[in-house]
């Protein structure tokens, strides 16, 4: 928790004030056995009605006192701990927002789910309950001890000798079960990871007739759950027992030497009445220190792993502002060279000037890099050499939100949400409605989109499931379209249209988007040939580039992938 001490902090007085109310709470708890043997032992033998009833009223306002004191500091914890673990949540979220994609991939989004789920439930958890219980079981174990003590001490030893048998279960419980906790959460991110990667994919996995091995698969990571979790179980399991067991053996203890002491005369009655109560409140005192043991060890795990995340460097540190050089280019590439991993580049010395209105088309086949162009330019990870320069200026020294405002971006698998059409094309932007209607129109969704009875206002299912191949694509473009952008990015993101549709979407871009700069990226020659670049990539290496009539000419592989789409050639736009 010492990680998180931050968040505590201004929460510390409010704290402090619920543990008050709570230690006074529970000391009020401790005198009723006390009073009660005052009655037995003292009142009631004397035959003093006004004591016994002063006494009892005595009891009974302690009992009140301890009740509302305990409902109070509990509601409070809830408060306090409620408030802390959304401070917590908020900068998670914040935090794994502003992740470089790079940070992303090393963390994975099942554990970023889990840190933000289940960690941060474990940690409200312990803030809650060590404030309740975390207070209490101590002060009634030392109060008890001292309590019986007082009374009669000889007594008390007979307590005291049951005490170390409860501690070592304790220890024993404790500290096989904690690894075991720490465990748990890690298979726990196991099970998220499949489930996850299930619910994305289900399609694919009923297409491709996976479902049995993934029911395998799932049957593997629950399985292992289920036994982290019964070991676990029966470890702890062994706790209650054995506490009620001493519980019992002391009880019995006490009424035994407690008889002897009483008929010798060395104690009254009461007080081994007011023993069996202290001797219960004691014993749950223990069970609940065992299980602070056991929650702190899980929130204190949790909270390293919320830690974690929140001690990310900055990645993509931002430079000091540069002066512009001359005639600057809108997009340049110098030289960059970047790679995933560290281990072979997956770009290596690109270069390439762009003007602004200018369309690059980025030809090759899969894993040829062409994607990581993009998301360089995007800025999602920094190349390792090279720089990439917008009007002139590195990128690194462009603030992230001016970066990210010039460009409208349309990926082939990007997600759509649940909502309206409207809304999806608007995408959480401030854009009038005749934007949208606009950017529908130019990315040739209108038509699709007016056959629907709602028109713009019609739903659209989670994932866009109620919609097909080429209108998500469609949609997608639109979004793109409809900020107007500086910069379009096209991330082969009309593979799915007719070629109809196709032409006409690039005619519409070429004549109502002539200042913006386009990058396109496109299984087919026919989507690039009016390109004013293209580049043909081929594992992160330029292997040609100029127009497509120079290409035909001086590059065999655009040639090649030219002729095998022939035909596609005379489809013109
Ligand atoms: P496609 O046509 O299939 O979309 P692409 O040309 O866009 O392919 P990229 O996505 O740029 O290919 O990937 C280039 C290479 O980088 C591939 O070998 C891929 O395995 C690797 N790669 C991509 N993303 C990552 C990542 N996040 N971490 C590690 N390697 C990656
Ligand atoms: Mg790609």
């Amino acid at each position: 928790m010492v990680q998180l001490e931050r968040y505590l902090r201004p929460h510390w007085w409010y704290i402090f004030l619920t543990m008050a109310i709570k230690l006074l709470a529970t000391g009020m708890e401790l005198f009723i056995p006390d009073l009660m043997e005052v009655i037995l032992d003292e009142k009631v033998p004397a035959g003093e009605l006004s004591q016994i009833y002063l006494y009892g009223g005595a009891m009974l306002l302690c009992a009140a006192a301890c009740l509302g004191g305990n409902i109070l500091a509990n509601r409070m914890s809830a408060v306090s701990s409620g408030r802390i673990t959304r401070a917590i949540r908020h900068d998670l979220f914040w935090r794994l927002e502003t992740l470089s994609a790079r940070q992303m991939d090393r963390l994975t989004v099942p554990s970023a789910e889990s840190r933000l789920t289940s960690d941060t439930y474990n940690i409200n958890q312990l803030l809650a309950r060590f404030q309740r219980i975390g207070v209490r079981a101590p002060i009634l174990l030392v109060g008890g001890v001292i309590m019986t003590m007082r009374m009669d001490a000889p007594l008390a030893l007979v307590l005291l000798c049951l005490l170390p048998i409860i501690a070592v279960v304790v220890y024993f419980v404790t500290k096989t079960s904690v690894p075991l906790y720490t465990r748990q959460q890690s298979v726990l991110d196991g099970v998220v990871r499949v489930v996850q990667e299930n619910i994305t994919g289900i399609r694919v996995i009923k297409a491709l007739s996976k479902t049995e091995y993934e029911k395998e698969r799932f049957h593997g990571v629950n399985e292992e759950l289920a036994a982290v979790d019964q070991k676990a179980g029966i470890i702890t399991a062994i706790t209650n027992p054995t506490a009620s067991l001493t519980l019992n053996l002391g009880l019995t203890l006490v009424v035994v030497v407690g008889a002897f002491r009483v008929h010798s005369g060395a104690c009254l009655s009461g007080v081994v009445v007011a023993f069996l109560q202290y001797f219960t409140m004691i014993l749950n005192a223990m069970l609940g220190i065992t299980r602070i043991f056991v929650m702190w060890s899980k929130g204190e795990a949790s909270a390293k792993r919320v830690a974690q995340v929140l001690a990310e460097p900055e990645d993509l540190t931002a430079f000091p502002p540069a002066e512009t050089e001359g005639d600057p280019a809108h997009i340049e590439f110098r030289d960059v060279c970047f790679s995933y991993t560290g281990v072979g580049e997956n770009i290596s010395h690109l270069s390439f000037r762009l003007e602004r209105g200018q369309t690059l088309g980025i030809l090759g086949p899969t894993g040829s890099g062409k994607s990581t162009i993009l998301a360089l330019l995007l800025r999602q990870y920094d190349p390792d050499s090279g720089e990439i320069l917008i009007d002139g200026r590195d990128i690194r020294t462009i603030p992230y939100e001016q970066l990210r405002e010039k460009f409208g971006v349309a990926f082939q698998n990007d997600f759509i949400t649940e909502g309206t059409v409207a809304g999806n094309i608007r995408f959480f932007r401030d854009l009038p409605e005749e934007a949208l209607t606009r950017a529908a129109e130019d990315a040739q969704a209108m038509e699709f989109i007016r056959e629907k009875e709602s028109g713009m206002d019609s739903e659209v299912m989670v994932r866009g499931n109620n919609l097909s191949g080429g209108q998500k694509q469609r949609l997608l473009i639109a979004r793109a379209l409809a900020g107007d952008p500086e910069i379009l990015i096209l991330d082969d993101a009309s593979s799915a249209l007719d070629y109809a549709t196709d032409a006409r979407l690039r005619r519409c871009l070429r004549e109502h988007y002539r200042d913006t700069t386009t990058l396109l990226v496109a299984q087919r020659v026919s989507a690039l040939r009016h390109a004013d670049q293209i580049l043909v990539l081929s594992d992160g290496v330029v292997i040609g580039a100029g127009r497509h009539e120079e290409l035909m000419r001086s590059c065999q592989e655009y040639r090649l992938i030219a002729q095998t789409q022939m035909g596609e050639g005379k489809e013109g736009a």
